[in-house]
């Protein structure tokens, strides 16, 4: 007999993990499969970097860390927020926790009561609707579209304020859409989000380095809503990190002190030897962020030209971020005499057990009409991918 949580009961499997834990028990079981589906960068973490981590081993940094980050890797990510960002925030602000991820959980659990109300844009990242769903809020999920280029208008999140609403959950560069805000656009939605008093927003920035569309904007650079963001971040899109697991956030200092309070009785102070890698990272001054970005540049122009000769793909050219994310539609209900497409995820199995491709179905990402592609593999693998889906998929009629 179990006798799991209602808790644990609540909470889906995330659609990302699952997907590449398939697709590597494919591969070991000897199938050649092209893993499209888990975003993150193929290149390997820069070398200074990895130095950094054998000199901390070496340094004895083997002790606990205290909770909320090394003070030298806290003063650097404040520097980086003025250098990059021009937000000013101080040491003190800075949590350093165990990736992106982490960091969103840590802030939603401080910030919401049940039945909190906690607005996401769909197609939104897949944990954040499962970590409201952890911290008992409830998920308020605007539906953008493709027509809108999968954008939020200031209208639309005008309509979903009530007075139970605390937090709203922004993305851009967006994962999975690719889409980018404009600083105008930004500061629309920010001029609606100003007038309802208890209203805060997460803004996960992880993928400010993957923009193909000019600068990066933060929102906690408007000035009248700094008070208000929380700006998540980390070193795993930037750096080619993500499996040192270090994200963080700057926030007005309560949070950052309600996160670290948290942070004491969840997990400590993240791994010391990551720490170490990680203030190596932001303080790089080489340009090993902006190469990976330039070859995500050409790769999306690759992946799209190929995508535009698969029939049935519906595309919107990313400006950022390393994925691409085609209406399917038109092969729901098409059949291959075997397997009739009922929906994203029927597509997405078919195209893993026929054409050996691992993608994501759009249910997870609250957009059952989408699949996402992660086009951060090689140009080889992201041309043989495009050619067997063609094959499979011509065979569904
Ligand atoms: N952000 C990546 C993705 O969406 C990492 C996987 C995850 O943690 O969901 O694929």
């Amino acid at each position: 007999m179990e006798y799991l949580s209602d808790r644990i009961k609540s909470l889906s499997v995330s659609q990302t993990l699952a997907m590449a834990q398939k697709s590597r028990d494919m591969k070991e079981k000897g199938i050649d499969v092209i893993n499209l589906s888990i975003g993150e960068p193929d290149f390997n973490t820069p070398d200074d970097i990895k130095e950094a981590a054998k000199k901390a081993i070496d340094d004895n940094y083997t002790h606990y860390p205290p909770v909320p980050g090394y003070p030298d890797l806290r003063k650097a990510i404040s520097e980086k927020f003025l250098r990059e960002n021009k937000l000013d925030y101080s040491p003190d602000q800075i949590v350093v926790s165990a990736g992106g991820k982490h960091s969103i959980i840590n802030v939603v659990l401080s910030l919401v009561n049940p039945g909190d109300e906690v607005i996401i844009i769909a197609p939104y990242w897949v944990s954040y609707y499962d970590q409201i769903i952890l911290a008992e809020g409830k998920p308020v999920v605007i539906e953008t579209g493709i027509e809108n280029d999968f954008k939020l208008k200031p209208e639309q999140l005008e309509e979903a304020i009530t007075s139970r609403s605390r937090l709203i959950i922004f993305n851009s560069p967006s994962n999975p859409t690719g889409m980018v805000y404009s600083r105008s656009e930004m500061e629309e939605l920010a001029r609606v989000i100003e007038k309802h008093e208890g209203l805060f927003v997460i803004s996960d920035e992880i993928y400010e380095h993957i923009t193909f569309s000019g600068k990066h904007e933060s929102m906690a650079s408007f000035d009248f809503l700094y008070d208000r963001v929380i700006t998540v971040n980390g070193v795993s899109k930037g750096y080619a990190m993500t499996g040192w697991r270090i994200g963080y956030i700057g926030a007005p200092l309560w949070i950052a002190r309600a996160v670290n309070k948290l942070q004491g009785q969840f997990t400590s102070g993240v791994s010391s030897i990551s720490q170490r890698a990680a203030l190596a990272a932001v303080t790089l001054q080489g340009d090993s962020s902006r190469k990976m970005r330039d070859a995500f540049l050409k790769r999306r122009d690759l992946i799209c030209g190929l995508l535009k000769d698969i029939q049935g793909f519906e595309i919107r050219v990313p400006q950022g971020a390393f994925y691409v994310f085609p209406d399917v539609r038109s092969y729901f209900g098409k059949s291959d005499g075997v397997t009739t497409i009922g929906n994203s995820n029927d597509l997405v199995m078919y195209l893993l057990e026929k054409g050996r491709v691992a993608l994501v179905g759009g249910e997870g990402f609250g957009a059952p009409n989408c699949i996402r592609l992660s086009y951060a593999a090689s140009d080889a693998e992201l041309i043989e991918a495009c050619g067997r889906m063609k094959e499979a998929l011509a065979k569904l009629k």
